[in-house]
């Protein structure tokens, strides 16, 4: 007889939960996704996105997540729809910078030649990333998670014991939610503000980073360009500020002269949810069942998001129901 494989409920709708919820499903597992706000109203859809770690911890547990997951985006690219191009790019520096942890494994990777190093930058490398349109990549990772059976709903949790409701296993993708669902107060907001602009000629992206760790950024997508930004942290503001809006205009046209004559779309902010590690293990509670939190990914949640959901199946297997739920206190 087919075993029946149990339901599972992932809370959230952004780049992390949608993963988790299509890496479950393609592997046979019945889904239900209940969020708050749904795409295009999430954090995630406010991301430019290029796959680039940013304000994320562990460094080498986030090398790998983003290895997987920078594997998976270049073959995304190659399909109709998705939102994702492999671009070149470079990311600049006002003092001298040793190779990051990821340099192995992105394509052409190379330290940057003179001519590449604009305005006052010292020093920068050379690499080739996704960069994933998320307006589009939000609505194409809806879609298909529906057309593999996932149901969401938008819903509102207010405990985790509501989603155990029909549901043994529950996956915590909530972001900056998970202060208030389940109380933890290391998870806090880093404010970001972006423009949008018309795209016109930019063809590849920037990255630069000043001595505060504050990334300036100009990054073309399938329809329009991303500048930014801002990383303020504990800001809760969600309206945009114009000064700080004059302030990446200056700092993005240093990086890319270009972008002076840009027209402007939008001004858009949004609250990555950070922490001083992101929170990937399980849980089990007693009389309830297994949750498993998979938030806390900074500025990187679409970096890291199918390394983490990878790593949310093979939990998921562990607690499959051969091996019985074993509904003792403690963490895996
Ligand atoms: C300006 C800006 C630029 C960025 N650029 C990049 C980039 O270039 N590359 C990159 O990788 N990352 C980037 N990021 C970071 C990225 O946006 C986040 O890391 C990512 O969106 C986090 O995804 P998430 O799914 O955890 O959170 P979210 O997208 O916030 O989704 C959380 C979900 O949980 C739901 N939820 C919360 N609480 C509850 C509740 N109680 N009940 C039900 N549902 C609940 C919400 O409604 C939502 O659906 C950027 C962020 C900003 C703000």
């Amino acid at each position: 007889m087919e075993e029946t494989k149990p339901m599972i409920t992932v809370i959230g709708c952004g780049v992390v939960g949608l993963s988790s919820a299509i890496m479950l499903l393609e592997a046979g597992y019945q889904v239900r996704v209940w969020a708050k706000d749904l795409p295009p109203h999430t954090t995630s859809n406010i991301a430019a996105a290029v796959w680039y770690p940013y304000k994320v911890a562990p460094e080498l547990k986030v090398a790998e997540w983003g290895q997987r997951s920078y594997i998976i985006f270049c073959e995304l690219a190659e399909q109709e729809g998705t939102g994702i191009k492999v671009l070149p790019g470079v990311e600049l520096f006002r003092e001298p910078a040793s190779d990051p942890v990821w340099a192995s494994y992105v394509r052409n990777f190379r330290r940057a030649l003179p001519h590449e190093i604009t305005g006052d930058y010292q020093d920068g490398y050379y690499f080739e990333s996704p960069v994933i349109d998320t307006g589009v990549y939000m609505a194409y990772l809806v879609q298909r998670c529906k057309s593999l059976g996932g149901q969401i709903e938008q819903r509102q949790i207010n405990s985790l014991s509501e989603a155990f409701q029909g549901s043994d296993i529950v996956i915590n993708c909530s972001g900056l939610g998970a202060r208030s669902l389940i109380g933890d107060k290391e998870v806090y907001p880093i404010r970001g503000q972006v423009i949008r602009v018309m795209r016109d000629s930019i063809k590849d992206f920037f990255v630069s980073a000043d001595n505060k760790g504050v990334a300036n950024y100009v990054i073309p997508r399938t329809n329009d360009c991303i500048l930014g930004g801002t990383a303020d942290v504990e800001n809760w503001s969600l309206e945009p500020d114009a000064a700080t809006a004059q302030r990446i205009l200056d700092d993005c046209t240093e990086l890319v002269p270009e972008v002076a004559q840009a027209n402007i779309l939008e001004h858009l902010v949004g609250l990555r949810p950070a922490r001083k590690a992101v929170r990937l293990e399980a849980e089990v509670l007693p009389d309830a069942g297994v949750v498993i939190h998979n938030y806390g990914h900074g500025g990187a949640g679409v970096t890291i998001s199918w390394g983490c959901a990878e790593q949310v199946l093979s939990m998921v297997k562990v607690f499959s129901p051969q091996q019985e739920l074993s509904l003792k206190q403690g963490k895996v």
